[in-house]
C-alpha cells in the first residue's frame, strides 16, 4: 500500500502567521518540507483522505493528490475537521449547480457513528456544513467500523469509552500501519495492535526544551494530555511494533525539519513525519 503523510503539523501550522521565531522564518523561506499543514493522512490506493484541517486544499496540492473519493474522519476537534469546506473545492461545480445539476460521484464521508453525529453539528448560522453538502449531492455520509476498498481494509478502533475519537488500522497484503493522529492518551488497549509494522501517531511532545527556550517541567500538565518520547516508546515495545512515526508536529516545540533529522538518529525504530513523506508497504 502507498501512504502519503499529507499534513504532519498540529492545532498550529508552521509557519503560524506573524510569527518570527526561528522555525517559521525558515519555513517562511524555504517552504516544505520546513513548512507544515494540519495533521493529514492520504491512502493513495484508494484515494482516502483522513481528516481535512484548514490548509487541506494546500495539503493535497502539495502532494499532488488528484483525486479524492473518501474522507474519513478522527475525531470533530476544529484542527482535524475546519477545512471540511474542501469538499466544495473538489466536488462543487457552481455552473452545473445552477442548471440544478448534482454531481457525479459523490465522495463517502465516513466514521464511527459517535464521531459522524458531531461531525454534523459543525456548520453556520445556515446549519450543517456536511448536511448541506449530501444535499448538494457533493457526499454521501456513512456511519462506519471498518470498510474495506480493493485490497485495502481499514478498521476504526475507539480510543475511548464514549467513542469521539478513533484510531485506524489499515492493512493490505499482511502489512499493517496504525494510524492514530490526536487525543489517544491514554492509549487503548487491543490485540490488533500486536505486530504492526508502523504506528503513525500525534499527540507527543518531542523534547525537554520547547520553543524559545521553554523548559517542560515534571509537573507540567501537558505531560498527562500528550506523550513523551519514552511513553511512545513504551508503546511501541508493548505492541512489538516495527517502527514509529511521530506526526502531529506543533511549531510550539521549537524545531525544524533538520533539527527532527538530527533527532532522528539518536532514537531507534523512532521518525518524524513531514508534509509529503510516501510510505510504501
Ligand atoms: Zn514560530
Ligand atoms: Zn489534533
Amino acid at each position: 500500500m502507498n501512504v502519503i503523510i499529507l499534513g504532519s503539523g498540529g492545532c498550529v501550522s508552521t509557519p503560524r502567521a506573524c510569527c518570527s521565531c526561528r522555525v517559521c522564518t525558515e519555513a517562511r523561506q524555504k517552504g516544505f518540507p520546513y513548512a507544515r499543514t494540519g495533521c493529514s493522512l492520504f491512502i493513495e490506493d484508494v484515494n482516502l483522505l483522513i481528516d481535512t484541517p484548514e490548509d487541506i486544499n494546500a495539503s493535497l496540492n502539495n502532494s499532488g493528490i488528484r483525486k479524492v473519493e473518501h474522507i474519513l474522519y478522527s475525531h470533530c476537534d476544529p484542527d482535524h475537521t475546519m477545512g471540511m469546506r474542501v469538499i466544495e473545492q473538489l466536488k462543487m461545480d457552481w455552473l452545473a449547480n445552477s442548471l440544478g445539476k448534482k454531481p457525479d460521484n459523490p465522495i463517502e464521508v465516513a466514521s464511527l457513528p459517535a464521531i459522524l453525529e458531531d461531525i454534523k453539528k459543525q456548520g453556520t448560522k445556515y446549519g450543517s456544513a456536511i448536511e448541506y453538502y449530501e444535499a448538494k449531492g457533493l457526499i454521501y455520509t456513512k456511519k462506519i467500523r471498518t470498510l474495506k476498498y480493493d485490497n485495502i481494509f481499514v478498521e476504526l478502533i475507539p480510543a475511548d469509552e464514549q467513542e469521539h475519537v478513533t484510531i485506524f488500522i489499515i492493512s493490505s497484503n499482511s502489512k499493517t500501519i496504525i494510524y492514530a493522529p490526536c487525543d489517544v492518551k491514554p492509549f487503548p488497549k487491543s490485540e490488533k495492535f500486536q505486530g504492526a509494522d508502523l504506528l503513525i501517531i500525534g499527540n507527543t511532545i518531542v523534547g525537554n526544551v520547547l520553543k524559545n527556550g521553554f523548559v517542560l517541567n515534571e509537573d507540567n500538565p501537558l505531560r498527562k494530555e500528550l506523550f513523551t518520547l519514552d511513553e511512545i516508546d513504551i508503546i511501541r515495545k508493548q505492541y512489538d511494533i516495527k517502527e514509529v512515526i511521530i506526526t502531529h508536529l506543533e511549531e510550539d516545540w521549537g524545531k525544524s525539519y533538520d533539527d527532527y533529522k538530527e533527532l532522528e538518529k539518536e532514537l531507534d525504530g523512532i521518525h518524524f513525519a513531514y508534509d509529503g513523506l510516501k510510505i510504501q508497504l
